[in-house]
């Protein structure tokens, strides 16, 4: 059986141990040592990276009572190696881990809530509650998080005999094998727990409950604690003023800004609509009445555009009319209508590798063609089609 140097201290981020064995898996070592600091992957949190002996540890996981870490390259049984965790990466996790216990334990005492999953990314934190909750109640759960941050409350880790723990009342996600841990907030949560906490609760930092989800009858929390929220609040304090300064605003007045600009836009989309068909009604109107296939080569302009120009035109003239824009290098897209249709399309991807598709009043597209091209294709086939 493995010590579980990270049960007793949680702040051991050094050690040694001796190499009891060393095994190949596929392209890896799998190596078990007398005792570990490093915490093996479970309860939603994955394992701690770091190195032993300098050699990186790739990913540590329970096996029975032994703990195995595999590394890329091996170790000598018998040998005493050292170990370091990589401690920025484990003492953000142990925030959040904190964090997740403080947020569940207010959830319980108010609501009365389980936490039913717990997910430590690498971006934020996850944690999945049975129940909903407004985002009235989150913003006040929010608080009260923060006030128990405040209060510095200890953080504490212990192995109760069966005979205390029936009758402890504690959290826990299912029923527990073997000793069961349990991790107390003074004053505020029990809960089973085999994950390494902070001491105190100060040390959890900032908790910050962003976005929720309903989620399997209940509701999914996004949270940021510690020196992930101060960096979460860095990236968004960059985007606000940003936008700020772009649309000459003062921070707090960015949503009512936006806002604006997306009532002006759809303003101008409307004008802009209004115009492009008055335009298209005068070149339609412009074309001479006759049977005649008509191309139109244009810069480019959207689809919807493109199918009204094609189906206006072939309206007046009484035949096909296509209608290509876009740029040389870009490719173009294609609107046509009126006409054999199913000759015109079979006709542009035989010649122009077009790809689309439509139906007897009209086809849409794209080629992946120059101008040059689009044109010496058209001269052919109206010409065909003049016969
Ligand atoms: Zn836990």
């Amino acid at each position: 059986m493995t010590r579980r140097l990270y049960e007793e201290d949680s702040f051991c981020r050094e050690f040694t141990a001796t190499v009891l064995s060393c095994e190949k898996r596929g392209d890896a070592y799998a190596v078990v040592l007398d005792k570990t600091a490093f915490f093996p992957e479970g309860g939603g949190q994955p394992s701690d990276p770091g190195t032993l002996n300098g050699v990186a540890v790739l990913n540590v996981q329970t096996e029975g009572d032994v703990i195995v870490h595999t590394l890329a390259a091996p170790l000598t049984v018998g040998q005493t190696v050292s170990g370091a965790l990589d401690w920025e990466v484990r003492f953000q996790r142990m925030q959040k881990h904190t964090g997740e216990h403080i947020v569940c334990g207010i959830v319980h005492n108010l609501y009365g809530l389980e936490n039913v999953g717990f997910h430590l990314g690498s971006e934020d934190v996850t944690l999945d509650l049975d129940g909903e909750l407004t985002r009235e109640q989150l913003d006040e759960v929010e608080s009260l998080a923060n006030r128990v941050v405040i209060q510095n409350l200890a953080v504490t880790a212990s192995f109760p005999s069966d005979e205390e723990l029936k009758t402890l009342e504690y959290r826990s996600k299912k029923e527990i094998e073997g000793a069961v841990r349990i991790v107390t907030i003074d004053g505020l949560d029990r809960c089973a727990c085999c994950a390494p906490h902070v001491a105190y609760t100060g040390q959890v930092g900032l908790i910050k409950l962003l976005d929720f989800i309903r989620y399997k009858g209940g509701v999914r929390i996004h949270m940021q604690c510690g020196k992930d929220a101060l960096l979460d609040y860095r990236m968004r304090y960059t985007q606000t003023a940003t936008l700020a300064a772009a649309l000459s605003v003062k921070q707090h007045e960015v949503v009512a800004a936006v806002e604006r600009v997306m009532a002006q836009r759809d303003e101008l989309e409307r004008e802009l609509r209004a115009a492009r068909l008055e335009t298209q009604r005068m070149r339609v109107a412009a074309l001479a009445t006759h049977s005649a296939p008509v191309c139109f080569v244009e810069p480019p302009m959207d689809g919807e555009a493109q199918r009204e120009l094609a189906a206006l035109a072939a309206q007046k003239c009484g035949g096909l009319c296509a209608v290509f824009a876009g740029k040389d290098g870009d490719g173009y897209g294609y609107a046509a209508a009126g006409g054999d249709l199913a000759a015109f399309g079979a006709r542009l991807k035989e010649r122009l590798g077009a790809r689309g598709g439509g139906n007897a009043e009209r086809i849409q597209g794209r080629v992946a063609a120059t101008t040059a091209e689009i044109e010496a294709f058209w001269r052919e086939y109206a010409s065909e089609t003049d016969e």
